[in-house]
């Protein structure tokens, strides 16, 4: 059955960027509703320790999310399990056709959909992910500190990845399938003169190898694109910075991106190249990609919104 629910404000995703906006829209009396998608709370969900969001030393990612979850719900947020499948931005009221049926309106639209980190999809590194294998060396590396770990990827991530590593670790070894970089040259330059740093050329990660009691990565298994040949790599961390993959396919074509689809919003803005829709978070941040970065943007946003429709209004 179709059925149709117009408000002032729509708020699609969960993360931080959107629970935050949810909070001060439903706080400047703008009623939101929003839409959950398939991750309800977001990329925190597949974490454990969280320990970077100021006022909690420690908490456990899921954890997290559910007191934002609460939180907007308890100031009046309309919180809905539902998925976003196509956007018409061509003209106001926006519409959003979601899977289950529903089309939802709206004056003002928050886009706040995250991106997912790119992994290389073996089962090994599934099983050890929040258990020694990351996607954050911001977010974890300190977990490290003088212990040994590995970076896979060759580009400016990787690179940026394996500095900052260098900080904790008492040894940082980045394996590349290639025999160069693509990273700025720069970087580069730093990578190649840090005593910390050791680099394994033309290999590939074969597996990400461990304990289960207590679970934890012990190293990686890396093997030669040409000759075959194995060579096993100790770490306690193993970071992929192989890329992300910010969630802008249902913008695609219709609102300006860059960098690989981050979509482009205004200098110190969350303002969008179509009045009335705002982006935060990562969807919008190949750069910080972080829970409190994110949740600033969803401010800003919802504040930005706020504005904007009353200025609509005003005529
Ligand atoms: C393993 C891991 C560990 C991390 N650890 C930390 C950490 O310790 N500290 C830190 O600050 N950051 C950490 N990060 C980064 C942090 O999770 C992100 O920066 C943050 O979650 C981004 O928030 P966001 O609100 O922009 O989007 P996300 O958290 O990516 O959430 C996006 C939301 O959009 C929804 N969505 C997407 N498409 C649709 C659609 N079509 N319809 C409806 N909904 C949709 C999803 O369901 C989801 O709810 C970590 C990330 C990962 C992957």
């Amino acid at each position: 059955m179709t059925d149709t629910r117009h408000t002032k404000l729509l708020i699609i995703g969960s993360g931080p960027a959107g629970y935050t906006a949810a909070v001060y829209g439903s706080r400047a009396m703008l009623e939101p509703l929003l839409i959950q998608g398939i991750q309800p709370g977001g990329q925190l969900t597949i974490t454990t320790e969280v320990e970077n969001w100021p006022g909690e030393v420690e908490i456990q990612g899921p954890d997290l999310m559910i007191k934002m979850e609460a939180h907007a719900r308890a100031v009046g947020t309309e919180i809905i399990a539902d998925h976003i499948n196509a956007l018409d931005l061509s003209k106001r009221p926006f519409t959003a056709s979601a899977d289950s049926g529903t089309t939802y309106t709206c004056d003002a639209l928050i886009l706040a959909t995250g991106a997912q980190a790119r992994w290389l999809g073996l089962p090994s590194e599934e099983k050890f992910k929040g258990f020694g294998v990351s996607a954050c060396a911001t977010c974890d590396g300190f977990f490290y500190r003088g212990q040994e770990v590995v970076v896979v990827g060759g580009g400016n991530t990787a690179v940026e990845e394996a500095l900052f590593l260098t900080n904790f670790a008492s040894k940082v070894t980045l394996i590349h399938r290639r025999d160069s970089l693509r990273s700025e040259k720069i970087l580069q330059d730093r990578l190649f003169k840090n005593p910390k740093v050791e680099i394994l050329w033309n290999h590939a990660i074969e597996e990400v190898v461990g304990g289960d009691n207590p679970r934890g990565v012990e190293g990686v298994r890396a093997r030669h694109v040409e000759t075959g040949q194995i060579t096993e790599v100790p770490c306690k961390g193993f970071f992929v910075a192989i890329g992300h993959a910010p969630a802008s396919e249902l913008v695609k074509d219709v609102l300006e991106t860059h960098m690989g689809g981050y979509v482009v919003t205004k200098p110190d803005s969350t303002e969008t190249s179509i009045p009335g829709v705002f982006a935060a978070g990562d969807l919008t941040d190949h750069k910080y990609r972080q829970a409190v970065t994110s949740a600033g943007m969803g401010c800003m946003a919802a504040l930005e919104a706020e504005r904007w429709l009353a200025e609509q209004e005003q005529g």
